[in-house]
């Protein structure tokens, strides 16, 4: 039995608060579990119990509407973290019904702060997107889910799973199987030309057995406020051998220390060019051109930063090179093109 499949089943057999346990040798290789959860004190009588996992298998996070902004944001960096450094091996994102976050709007929230004393003009100014505030409590798991998987900092073979639990009950409810997903990427890999070597290998974990079948790296031994750098520029390291047969579309690689060459904000406008009908030529920082591949590969591209506004793409069949920032031109252009024919 896998591990979600135990939880749910723990889950599902709970009665007076308490669940039976998940056997740890049953799923002795998915533990310890990272999880993200709501701040909610609601959740406190439920979690880990009604997961039915012990509390030293269990790795919580928590964030006021377990929110994640984006693959290199705060949260992910705790999570990656809790994944590289305390060798966690399936991630859940716990989202609950009634949360706060999502029955608070913008106006509520000013006037809370108000209260308070905080002054608005010194607030972010988009507070909704600061916030992250939202609006449905399922589809904010999902998208967490989403962030999480698509986050270079998670290795591909780490689970994400998505739970919504009742508040009133502890009754999980599942939204995302993370095995299924992991699967379906893998199986979908020989349709595509750029397969799983799209994701970046995965971080090697401290003395874990699943290491070796990684490689022979050992995880290095620093500091905690290092970690974060180490764990940059591994990735950055790794991913030129280890992708050796791999498209490395874009300059991130080659650029360790700085920020990410892609402003988080800027992914969503750049994924907007992409006409999800056509197919996609695209250069990589290698100098190699790679493709065609579907618009999906190259939207991954994009989500983990491996092709930016600077990336040289082509749509498929118009022998065109333009940069992923035209894109828009590009195909407009195009169809524009094809119906005067
Ligand atoms: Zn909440």
């Amino acid at each position: 039995m896998r591990l979600l499949d135990a939880i749910l089943n723990a889950n599902s057999r709970a009665t007076d608060g308490k669940a039976p346990l998940v056997t740890p040798d049953q799923v002795a290789d998915s533990l310890p579990l990272v999880a993200l959860s709501c701040i909610d004190a609601r959740l406190n009588r439920f979690i880990p119990e009604a997961l039915g996992v012990l509390e030293s298998h269990f790795i919580w996070l928590r964030n006021a509407g377990n929110i994640i902004t984006g693959p290199m944001s705060s949260t992910m960096r705790s999570l990656a973290l809790a994944c590289a450094v305390k060798g966690g091996k399936e991630i859940l994102i716990i989202g609950h019904t009634d949360c706060l976050v999502r029955k608070t709007s913008t106006l509520d929230l000013l006037g809370k702060f108000a209260a308070l004393g905080v002054e608005r003009s010194r607030m972010p100014e988009n507070l909704q997107e600061y916030f992250g505030l939202f609006a449905s409590e399922r589809q904010n798991v999902l998208k967490a889910v989403e962030h999480v998987r698509a986050s270079p900092l998670i290795g591909p073979r780490v689970p994400v799973h998505g739970v919504l639990m009742d508040i009133e009950t502890g009754k999980l409810e599942l939204l995302v199987n993370g095995y299924q997903t992991l699967e379906a990427a893998t199986s979908a890999a020989p349709k595509t030309a750029a397969p799983a070597q799209t994701i970046l290998p995965s971080i090697p974990l401290a003395a874990s057995k699943d290491n070796q079948s990684i490689g022979e790296m050992q995880f290095p031994q620093f500091k905690i406020g290092d970690a974060m750098q180490q764990v940059k520029a591994m990735v950055n390291e790794m991913s030129p051998q280890a992708t050796s047969a791999t498209p490395k579309p874009a300059s991130t690689p080659a650029k360790p220390a700085g920020p990410p060459p892609v402003p988080a904000d800027a992914i969503p406008n750049l994924k907007r060019l992409v006409d999800l009908s056509r197919q996609y030529r695209v250069i990589g920082g290698d100098g190699k051109q790679y493709g065609p591949v579907p618009a999906s590969v190259l939207l991954r591209w994009i989500g983990d930063g491996r092709a930016d506004a600077e990336t040289p793409v082509q749509v498929d069949g118009t022998g065109t090179w333009v940069k992923l920032a035209q894109l828009g031109d590009a195909l407009r252009q195009h169809s524009h093109g094809a119906r005067r024919k």
